[in-house]
């Protein structure tokens, strides 16, 4: 077949089916119109899940008679006026594309009418045709109503699914809308049914709870972060949730709905390693100066990029992270909290390296009074009891920790309860601790060195990286022919013989610690040398422990991705126990 040029209608049914794939892609670009518009008021209308009538009505500027043909030529726009302003695009619509798209695949009316004018307009157009133009007088404002969408294109309409599909696709889209402008009232009906409804509200959690009811279940962190090129606003779920969080991830750049990898990747890794059952959820608005920002890369608008990826990145990462630790140290509220030295210090200063429980004799000095409700898993020493200390309120007396099966550490909170998995806590614990020290973690010397056997491979990985190990507070020597001496351990790490063997074989079998990665070779020393389940832990040492967690960057989480802290707020317990 030779090239020929397309016809004119061709090629305009080809370009619209770009921008108008569906009813949900129609509504989402008159929602725009309406919305850059300066509408206070949007009011949807389908039936048959658009397929039949899609009318979009708003209570806009209108647009003036001499302009309503123009408004659905292509590339016939009111916001953008030269290829400059692409660089600094503050409205939805820019491309001038839409109406037209539209126009060619349906029947399209468009009734409107501006402020200062006496009189209004209609239009209607069937494919590409103006069928019809009048003058109306209407309340300001502008309907567009689409009819028959696809009625020249069969396949296009077979693609199309069932009525209700097609619904729940438009409400997708209004409900981004929605999120985004708490001000604005939307309602959406569909067969004279109302579908949603909501009223406007200077609030923006409000709006949010309206639009995803499912939230008023978990318990929300926010995030504020403000920066001359960028600012952060928004919501992310508590991570220590207990039960099922539903999956609403959403953000806006500029206003718009979007999928960025850059930024979910940031939130991602900013809110910590998931364990599998958790998603995290939330809802996050960024906004740049539009010349930050292309928004032009797709047709649809669904994605744009930032000037500057890494800065994006570094702060939105630092956003969630602060967000998240500031709420960990606000969860220790109505807990003993103390910051003194004693409390903060590691509450096994005198590790030894047998795996031996600490005896009353080692605990540092108490600082709070030892009440509790629940029974100490072991005597308290008298000096302790006898401390002079005074309860500073009745609640105080309340607190105190439990050891559950020599465990879990469970422990009283203001908003409920909290139970720290020992050994997890711990590894977060010392893992942060090393890496925050990199050049001198403190160690302590071993008494009696310790004698560890390798095989030549290990030994060899050993040789390798011992430079390294020694910086993370574990020092040792080649010591005959594949042996190990071991001097030193990072302070407060627990090790005995079997776990120094497991260490030095884990290390050989991890690739990342060969390459001398260093933030590996900590986690693997965390983790063997956190306490263990079944080790049994005295109130202090409980103390201490939750502490200096919640002092962490990433408290939530083991270095494995696993939780360290699950908390039950007094109304999810409540709820368990039906009080309402
Ligand atoms: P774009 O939004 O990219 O400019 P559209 O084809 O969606 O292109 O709209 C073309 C023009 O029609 C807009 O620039 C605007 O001037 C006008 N317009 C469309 N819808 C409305 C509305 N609801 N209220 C006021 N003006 C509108
Ligand atoms: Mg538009």
């Amino acid at each position: 077949m030779s090239i020929r040029v397309l016809s004119r209608e061709t090629a305009a049914k080809i370009a619209a089916g770009e921008v108008i794939i569906r009813p949900a892609s129609v509504v989402k670009e008159l929602v725009e119109n309406s919305l850059d518009a300066g509408a206070k008021k949007v009011e949807i209308y389908l039936e048959q899940g658009g397929k039949k009538i899609i009318r979009v009505a708003d209570d806009g500027e209108g647009i003036p008679p001499d302009e309503v043909e123009l408004a659905v030529r292509r590339f016939a726009t009111s916001k953008l006026e030269s290829v400059q302003d692409l660089t600094r695009i503050a409205s939805y619509g820019f491309r001038g594309e839409a109406l037209a798209s539209m126009a060619e695949v349906c029947e399209l009316k468009i009734e409107t009418q501006t402020q200062d004018s006496e009189v209004g307009s209609s239009l209607l157009i069937k494919a590409g045709d103006i069928k019809e133009y009048r003058e109306i007088v209407r309340a300001p404002g502008t309907t567009v109503t689409v009819q028959d969408l696809f009625f020249n294109l069969p396949a296009r309409r077979a693609f199309l699914r069932n009525d209700s599909y097609e619904t729940r696709l438009v409400l997708g889209a209004v409900r981004n809308y929605a999120l985004l402008e708490p001000e604005i009232r939307f309602e959406i009906r569909s067969n004279r049914k109302i579908l949603d409804s909501y009223r406007p509200s200077k609030e923006w959690i409000k709006r949010i709870l309206d639009v995803l009811p499912q939230l008023k279940k978990v318990e929300l962190i926010s995030i504020s972060q403000k920066h001359q090129l960028l600012t952060l606003d928004g919501f992310i779920v508590r991570p220590d949730q207990s039960g099922e969080v539903s999956k609403v991830q959403k953000t806006f750049f500029n206003g718009r709905p979007v999928l960025y990898r850059t930024v979910y990747r940031a939130i991602m890794e900013g809110f910590g390693p998931q364990s599998n059952n958790l998603v995290p959820f939330f809802v996050l608005k960024l906004v740049s100066p539009p010349e930050m920002l292309d928004s032009n890369i797709h047709p649809a608008k669904t994605e744009v990029r930032f000037r500057d990826e890494r800065f994006l990145y570094d702060f939105v990462f630092q956003a969630v992270r602060k967000a998240i630790h500031r709420e960990a140290v606000s969860n220790l509220e109505g807990f003993p909290m103390h910051t003194s030295a004693s409390s903060l210090r590691p509450y096994l200063s005198r590790t030894t390296h047998q795996n031996m429980p600490a005896t009353p004799q080692d605990l540092p000095q108490l600082t709070m009074p030892p009440t509790t409700v629940f029974s100490p898993s072991r005597p308290v020493p008298a000096e302790i009891s006898n401390s002079p200390m005074e309860l500073p309120d009745s609640s105080y007396s309340q607190t105190g920790f439990w050891q559950l099966q020599n465990t879990y550490i469970l422990a009283q909170v203001s908003s409920g309860l909290i139970i720290v998995d020992q050994h997890a806590a711990h590894e977060r614990i010392l893992y942060e601790e090393m890496l925050e020290q990199l050049e001198g973690v403190p160690r302590q010397r071993l008494l009696f060195p310790l004698i560890v056997e390798l095989t030549s491979e290990e030994s060899a990985t050993f040789e390798e990286i011992s430079d390294y190990l020694g910086k993370l507070g574990l020092e040792a020597k080649s010591f005959g022919p594949n042996q190990v001496i071991v001097e030193t351990l990072p302070a407060d790490a627990k090790f005995g013989q079997s776990d120094l063997k497991e260490l030095f074989r884990e290390f050989n079998q991890t690739d990342e610690v060969r390459l001398g990665n260093r933030d590996k070779m900590a986690a693997i020393i965390a983790c063997h040398g956190a306490i263990k389940a079944g080790h049994i832990l005295s109130q202090p040492e409980m103390e201490s422990l939750i502490n200096r967690l919640f002092c962490c960057k990433t408290p939530y989480f083991c270095p494995h991705g696993r939780p360290t802290v699950i908390k039950f707020t007094m109304t999810d317990l409540d709820k368990r126990f039906g009080r309402f």
